[in-house]
């Protein structure tokens, strides 16, 4: 079978729910992917920044197969050896006394929104049924029910109502429009400390700060999605860090699997993590051993590997290189760490630069139709960045 079999197979039997760059990986290492061709690609994607600590990271993959060959799923009807020592290691890491264990990005929002609201009546006093959650524009937090009502983008929400009571969204980086739709029974505002998916829009240095401040006044929670943003992925731990700015919960998911397995998790302080006991939320797989051992792994080789300050100095050298490219219809290039994305013209379609990128040996993906964002694996040496970096050039200038 070759590529254009693959794809047809897809096509085929898959439900038509993406749509796909034309291109088939079928071995992938570093920061690099092939095809079953043999043709190498950068990658330039890392599958969402679910890979920021490049594919198939040996350390990793060790931690993957050991676990495997021991034991694989208990449930949380019973304890297991491996998921206390990863959650030690998660709080250690990000800072925060409690971490609860789920499987994907949109589980980890959809148990902060619980606790959340949770927290609004048992902390707050907020009436059950009362409680509202602040948002804003332009978000992505995932696919489920909760996730999508709280989404402006039509192709995410049309047609799938009734859509879930509760949410109020206020235009990003307007903190009076925040500030107003703040009431008495707001448990929550929610918001990407970088919109990833919205194309990598970086708030105007203070905002994140300012929304941690009024939070604070009004007491409600500040949940900074960090699914995409985290683990590096922007030069610090976490975006948030940017600024004095720490929220009450963080979403994890993506780049903690170590691009290897599905896993995510909330961090929380006792008063907020409190409010779940026995019965009260869950997952089957949420925890499991080899999740644990994935992650704990995964958590090493960012702290081992210095991959905040990696991606710090990497960024700087991609921005500075791009922003001299050559290219008629770019706008900027903008971003922070390895999260970096260039700005096209209104109504020009990044979709042609992405296929002449794939061409000339380079996988990224535009967003929002003239805007294509560049996120390499954190572990890309400079050497590799600067390869890219010629690729990606060459490829700008015909545009
Ligand atoms: C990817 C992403 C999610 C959803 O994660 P899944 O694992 O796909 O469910 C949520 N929030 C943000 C910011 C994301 O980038």
């Amino acid at each position: 079978m070759n590529s254009k079999d693959y794809i047809e197979l897809d096509e085929k039997y898959g439900a038509h729910n993406y749509h796909p760059l034309p291109v088939v990986i079928s071995w992938a290492e570093g920061v690099r992917v092939k095809d079953p061709e043999g043709k190498s690609y950068f990658d330039f994607l890392s599958a969402y920044s679910a890979v920021n600590q490049g594919h198939r990271h040996p350390r990793i993959i060790k931690a993957l197969v050991d676990q495997a060959s021991v034991c694989t799923l208990t449930s949380r009807a019973f304890h297991n050896d491996k998921m206390g020592q990863y959650l030690q290691k998660l709080c250690e890491y990000t800072g925060y006394e409690h971490a609860l264990p789920m499987n994907t990005g949109a589980e980890a929002v959809e148990t902060a929104i619980k606790a959340a609201r949770r927290w609004g009546v048992e902390v707050k006093g907020v009436d059950n049924g009362n409680q509202e959650i602040v948002c804003v524009k332009e978000n992505f937090h995932g696919r489920t029910l909760a996730a999508i009502t709280m989404s402006n983008d039509p192709d995410s929400t049309v047609n799938y109502g009734p859509y879930v009571p509760g949410f109020v969204r206020v235009p990003y980086e307007d903190i009076d429009a925040m500030a107003a739709a703040i009431n008495a029974n707001t448990v929550a505002v929610i918001l990407e400390p970088i919109q990833g998916e919205a194309g990598v829009c970086v708030p105007y240095e203070g905002y994140l700060a300012a929304v941690r401040a009024l939070c604070t006044k009004h007491q409600v929670l500040f949940i900074c999605d960090e699914v995409q943003t985290g683990f590096c992925r922007t030069g610090k731990r976490f975006a948030w860090m940017h600024e004095d700015a720490r929220p009450d919960i963080m979403c994890l998911g993506k780049a903690l699997g170590g691009g290897v397995f599905p896993v995510s998790a909330i961090v929380a302080d006792h008063a907020v993590m409190q409010v779940f006991t026995p019965g009260t939320h869950g997952s089957t797989f949420g925890g499991n051993p080899l999740a644990s051992a994935v992650a704990m792994a995964a958590l090493d080789v960012l702290v081992d590997e210095k991959l905040d300050e990696h991606a710090e100095a990497m960024g700087q050298i991609f921005r500075a290189e791009l922003a001299g490219a050559v290219c008629k219809n770019m706008v900027k290039v903008r971003g922070k760490g390895l999260l970096n994305a260039v700005l096209f013209k209104d109504g020009f379609q990044a979709w042609d630069v992405c296929l002449a990128l794939r061409d000339a040996g380079l996988l990224a993906k535009q967003t929002h139709g003239n805007i294509i964002r560049f996120a390499p694996p954190l572990v890309i040496t400079e050497a590799e960045l600067r390869e890219a970096i010629a690729i990606i050039k060459g490829v700008l200038v015909k545009y």
